[in-house]
């Protein structure tokens, strides 16, 4: 049996922290958006096991071997990868099995990035295995387990727009962009989200009522934004609190920017922890590749793409 899936980056079009948790977690609410700059992730899986009624009982749950493969060869390949611990996840949490499973993902999205590139990879198996095993999890199953490997990992199964709430597990759909082109760059080294929360914590009084007040009526306009289709309003009240702690120490993700927005960028700002920077455009002018052109020109890597649903 084999499937292979499209696994979607996503943005942030709001990132905004309400508190922080006794447990160390933030709890934020924001909006994020799936698009067309994706993984493609491939899983072949050899002599099933649990598929039926009649064989269960008779069989051990997982896969007695996983191989995985990944063009970009600074990922690791082995239960470090979150892909591999997703098909782990996906076996335990329904007692199917199978003799091999092969996972190979064709990565394009930048690693460490801010685009839940690990995030999606996972979302891809949980959904590739459920199809190959005949749907034993229902959508809200499988987010549950996806939420035990990451708190992107829920939305990048739903995909689309989503009003992310709680640890970013708890999703409601919104209507998504309004047709527009986007270009993403990243460039300089990755940043750790855990270290950027940190940073996060210092700078905000651990988010102590007293200490910060989150944006509920900025992120009330981007919705209504959203509802209406209004491109200008939607760019005009796009807000993401991580980029007070990275932006300042992050001089290609700065430069990312003012480039964007020099080349006719309605807005440009930074997806979840960064480094990655995206700049809205108009559809279908030319703009969104010309800023691409211009960004390759000073050696940072970008890609034109677009909103999906
Ligand atoms: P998020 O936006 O969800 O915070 P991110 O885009 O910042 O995530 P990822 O690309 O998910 O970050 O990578 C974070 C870490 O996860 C990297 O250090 C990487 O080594 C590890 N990782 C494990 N599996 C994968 C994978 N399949 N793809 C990318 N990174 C992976």
């Amino acid at each position: 049996m084999k499937t292979t899936v499209i696994a979607p980056a996503k943005i942030n079009l709001f990132l905004d922290i309400t508190a922080r948790r006794p447990d160390g977690y933030h709890e934020i609410s924001g909006v994020m958006q799936s698009i067309s700059l994706c993984d493609t992730v491939t899983i072949e899986v050899t002599e099933p096991t649990g598929m039926y009624l009649c064989s269960l009982g008779n069989h051990t749950a997982g896969a007695k071997s996983i191989t995985l493969t990944c063009t970009n060869p600074d990922l690791p390949t082995d239960s470090r990868n979150l892909a591999w611990r997703a098909a782990e996840k996906f076996f335990s949490a329904t007692g199917r099995g199978c003799k091999n499973l092969l996972i190979h993902i064709e990565k394009r999205i930048p690693a460490a990035a801010g685009m839940a590139g690990g995030s999606t990879d996972a979302a891809a198996v949980l959904t590739g295995l459920n199809d190959l095993f005949g749907h034993p999890l229902t959508p809200a199953a499988l987010c549950e387990v996806g939420l035990t490997l990451g708190a992107d990992v829920p939305f990048c199964i739903m995909g689309g727009a989503q009003i992310t709430e709680g640890i970013g597990e708890a999703l409601t759909p919104i209507t998504p962009m309004p047709a527009c082109e986007l270009v993403v760059a990243c460039g300089g080294e990755g940043v750790s989200t855990p270290a950027a929360y940190k940073a996060l914590d210092t700078l905000y009084g651990d988010f102590d009522p007293a200490a910060y007040t989150p944006r509920t009526r900025e992120l009330a306009t981007l919705k209504s934004a959203l509802w209406q289709g209004d491109l200008t309003a939607l760019c005009g009240s796009m807000f993401n609190l991580f980029e007070s702690v990275v932006l300042p120490h992050r001089s290609v993700a700065r430069q990312i920017k003012e480039t964007l927005l020099s080349a006719g960028a309605v807005t440009a700002m930074m997806s979840g922890s960064g480094p990655s920077v995206f700049g809205v455009f108009p559809k279908g002018d030319g703009s969104a590749e010309k800023a691409r052109e211009a960004l390759t020109a000073l050696g940072i890597p970008a890609w034109v793409c677009e909103p999906v649903r």
